[in-house]
C-alpha cells in the first residue's frame, strides 16, 4: 500500500463497519481520547454507522482546548512585553482569553506572528536578533520533541534571544485523572497514533492492567478508526482488557527513541493545570535547569491577572467527556466558530467546532 487513497477503500470499511455491527452485542462507551480522532469521526459520519451498542465520547486530547485559563492569559500578556515577537500555530490566535485574544493583541498593535513549526520561531529569531522571540509551547508528546529540537538547536547555535513558553502536557495522567474521578465509565478507548508513534504504545499498558480497559492504538483514517472501534469491541465482547496496535505503519512498542531522547534532555515532568480538570500530578513538561535560560517563564516577567470565567461555557465538561455540546446553551447560538466562546469551537481539534462543521443532528 503507498498511497492514502487505496487506505481509504470503501470495501474495508463497510467490512469493518459490518463487523462491528455484527459483534456489538454489549452496550459499549469508547473515548477517543484525540482530537484528531474526533475529527475523523465526525468528518466522515462515523457515529451515524455505529451500532446503538457503540456510544464514542471524546476526551480531552485537544491541546488548544486543555490549555488552562490562567496560562491562556498568560500566554496573551507574553505578547505585551517591549520588544517581545510572540510566535505560536495558528489554532491559538482566536482562543478568547478572559480579557483579550491574540488575534486582538496583534490587531492593537502587539508583534504576534503564526509560525508552522518551532523551528519557524527559531529562524524568526535568527532573523531579528534586536527581539526576544517567544513560541508559544502548546501541545502533546508529538510536539514537545520538535520544541526540545529548537532548543537544542538553539543552544549549539549560541542564539540567545529564542525562549519558550512551556505549556506542554503528557497524556496518560489526565486519562488516570478522568478515570480516578468517577464521574465517567468507559468501555475502551481508541489511543492517539501520534502521541504514541514518539512513546510507544506501552504508555497506555497501565489503563489495561490497572483498569480492565482495552485500548487500541490507531491511526487517523476513517478506516484506522473503524479498525480500532471493531478491535475494542471484539476485546469487549470476549471480556479482555489489553493494549492493541492498529497502527503498526506508524507506531512501534519503544516509539521513537531519538524524540524521546530529544524530549528527555531538556524537559522534565511536573504538575500541570488543564482546563476543566485542574491541577494534574506530573502531567506537564517544564524546563530542566540546564536549559532554563530558554525558558520564558523564567526570563521575563509576565503579568498574570486572576483569569475570569465565560459564564455559560461548558468546554470543560465536555473535555472531561461528561456533557455534550449540545448540552452547552450557547452551542450554535452565541458560540459559533466565527464567535467562539470558549476553545472547543475553535480548535481544529476541538469536539464543539467538528459537531458544528459535520452537522451533528444528535448535538446533544
Ligand atoms: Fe464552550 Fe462554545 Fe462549546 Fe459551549 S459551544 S462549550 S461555549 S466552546
Amino acid at each position: 500500500m503507498k498511497y492514502v487513497s487505496e487506505f481509504r477503500n470503501e470495501t474495508l470499511s463497510r467490512g469493518l463497519i459490518a463487523r462491528i455491527r455484527t459483534s456489538s452485542r454489549t452496550s459499549s462507551r469508547l473515548m477517543e481520547f484525540c482530537g484528531g480522532h474526533t475529527n475523523t469521526i465526525f468528518r466522515y459520519g462515523i457515529r451515524q454507522l455505529l451500532p446503538g451498542t457503540v456510544n464514542m465520547v471524546s476526551g480531552p486530547g485537544c491541546p488548544v482546548c486543555v490549555t488552562a485559563p490562567s496560562d491562556l492569559d498568560r500566554a496573551i500578556a507574553a505578547a505585551g512585553i517591549p520588544d517581545v515577537i510572540l510566535t505560536t500555530f495558528g489554532d491559538m490566535m482566536r482562543v478568547p482569553g478572559s480579557y483579550t485574544s491574540l488575534q486582538e493583541e496583534k490587531a492593537a498593535g502587539a508583534d504576534v506572528r503564526v509560525v508552522y513549526s518551532p523551528v519557524d520561531a527559531l529562524t524568526t529569531a535568527m532573523e531579528n536578533p534586536d527581539k526576544s522571540v517567544i513560541f508559544l509551547g502548546i501541545g502533546f508528546e508529538t510536539t514537545a520533541p520538535t520544541v526540545a529540537a529548537s532548543i537544542l538547536e538553539a543552544e549549539e547555535k549560541g542564539i540567545d534571544n529564542y525562549f519558550v513558553l512551556s505549556l506542554h502536557k503528557i497524556c496518560p495522567p489526565v486519562i488516570r485523572a478522568l478515570l480516578d474521578s468517577g464521574e465517567i465509565v468507559l468501555n475502551g478507548l481508541v489511543c492517539p497514533g501520534h502521541v504514541s508513534a514518539v512513546t510507544g504504545s506501552g504508555i497506555w499498558e497501565f489503563i489495561a492492567s490497572e483498569y480492565g480497559i482495552p485500548c487500541v492504538v490507531t491511526g487517523f483514517e476513517p478506516p484506522d478508526v473503524l479498525r480500532a472501534i471493531s478491535m475494542l469491541v471484539a476485546q469487549i465482547e470476549r471480556g479482555e482488557a489489553k493494549v492493541e496496535n492498529a497502527y503498526s505503519r506508524g507506531v512501534r512498542s519503544d516509539g521513537n527513541p531519538l524524540a524521546l531522547d530529544m524530549m528527555e534532555r531538556v524537559f522534565r515532568e511536573d504538575d500541570a493545570e488543564w482546563r476543566g480538570i485542574g491541577a494534574v500530578k506530573n502531567s506537564g513538561l517544564v524546563f530542566r535547569k540546564a536549559f532554563e535560560r530558554f525558558d520564558a517563564e523564567k526570563v521575563f516577567e509576565i503579568p498574570s491577572k486572576p483569569p475570569l470565567e465565560r459564564k455559560g461555557c461548558l468546554c470543560g465538561e465536555i473535555l472531561r467527556g461528561v456533557k455534550m455540546p449540545g448540552d452547552c446553551p450557547l452551542f450554535g447560538r452565541a458560540c459559533t466558530p466565527a464567535s467562539p466562546v470558549g476553545p472547543c469551537m475553535v480548535s481544529s481539534e476541538g469536539t464543539c467546532s467538528a459537531y458544528y462543521r459535520y452537522g451533528e443532528s444528535d448535538a446533544g
